[in-house]
């Protein structure tokens, strides 16, 4: 066996749906990605979740179904949820900051789960907590804990920024301690609270931070056994632009009937689709999807209207890197290794 290093290009056919069930949260993290305005307050209810599983399940492909909120173990019917998607035949992952409510991991079983992944922005209280909360790094790494004890399948998801680059080594030896093998690192997108928090200490790191710290410490995990999955954010030199709205199939769908095809999207009403009366409905006029065929220098479109302050220019105009579709990911592992 030996370590692959990868980008992972979309795979035709699959499907991504990630369903956010509700909005609330216990907690209230500084880069927070929710944004109520646009997406309401209201919980997906139990009749609804069925309906709505159903509208994009496909047995006839690979479905990966991520549900999340807010945080979704705080909606009842989250085991419910699990149990019926996986009946529908989707690969099943549910997000959550570790707390675990309504005894999910007591009321769900492995058998319907294929990851339970936990956010954990820090190897330690000092680094986690001022960003997630007071107490959350205990609480959230006993969840691990108890998670991998009762024979779940966990991944852990860490959104690096400023506040915690310099820590992401140190979480090496705190995945091996606590025997997490998936390991995501997100970059911090300018969505929700990050977007009003822009230019403090929570803000994204440079192309030179992440480039020197990044690769580097997932390799490290990856010698260590743990699957590493990252965003390619930065394109390399004859490496194709592809924009996810084009040649696959996500959907990012909020409790409100809101449908995204790209995340960048979800602070503005510029959804391409909607659910309505149970049913998957295109939506008219100025909507995401007019922008994903505009062929640009800088690589991904929403990138540079969005967030224009991660491009360089040369002194002829030209920009200095292109910037990769969010959606795209680099892989580190053994080889074999899920
Ligand atoms: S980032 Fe997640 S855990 Fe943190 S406040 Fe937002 S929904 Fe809750
Ligand atoms: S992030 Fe950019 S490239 Fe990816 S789906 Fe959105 S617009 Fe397309």
């Amino acid at each position: 066996m030996s370590i692959s290093s990868r980008t992972v290009g979309f795979k035709p056919g699959e499907r991504n749906v990630f369903l956010h069930i509700l909005t609330a949260c216990n907690l209230s993290c500084r880069h927070c990605y929710i944004n109520r305005g646009q997406h309401g307050t209201e919980m997906v209810d139990r009749l609804q979740l069925e309906t709505w599983l159903e509208l994009f399940a496909d047995p006839g492909r690979r479905s990966n179904l991520i549900l999340l909120g807010g945080e979704p173990t705080l909606h009842p019917d989250l085991p419910f949820a699990v149990r019926r998607s996986k009946e529908l035949g989707y690969s099943v992952t549910v997000d959550t900051n570790g707390y675990l409510f309504h005894d999910f991991l007591a009321r769900t079983s492995p058998q319907d789960l294929d990851y339970l992944s936990f956010s954990l922005d820090g190897p330690d209280a000092q680094t986690n907590d001022p960003i997630r909360g007071d107490g959350v790094f205990t609480v959230c790494t006993r969840g691990i804990a108890r998670a991998i004890a009762a024979g779940f399948n966990v991944s852990l998801i860490y959104t690096v920024s400023e506040k915690n680059l310099d820590a992401l080594p140190r979480m090496v030896p705190l995945l091996q301690q606590l025997g997490v093998r998936r390991w995501f690192i997100q970059v911090l997108g300018l969505r929700g609270n990050s977007a009003k928090s822009e230019g403090d200490e929570t803000s994204r790191v440079s192309r030179r931070r992440w480039l020197e710290t990044v690769p580097e410490v997932a390799a490290q995990a990856a010698a260590a056994g743990v699957h590493v999955i990252y965003p390619q954010v930065f394109l390399e030199q004859g490496e194709t632009f592809e924009c996810a709205g084009n040649v696959a199939e996500n959907y990012f769908v909020f409790p409100n009937g809101r449908v995204y095809r790209c995340p960048l999207c979800e602070d503005y009403p510029v959804n391409a689709l909607r659910i309505e009366e149970g049913r998957l409905l295109p939506n008219d006029g100025l909507t995401e999807d007019r922008f994903f065929a505009l062929d640009i220098p800088e690589g991904c479109v929403m990138n540079k209207l969005l967030q224009p302050d991660t491009l360089e220019y040369d002194e002829h105009g030209r920009p200095r890197y292109r910037i990769s579709c969010c959606l795209l990911k680099r892989e580190i592992g053994w080889q074999g290794a899920g």
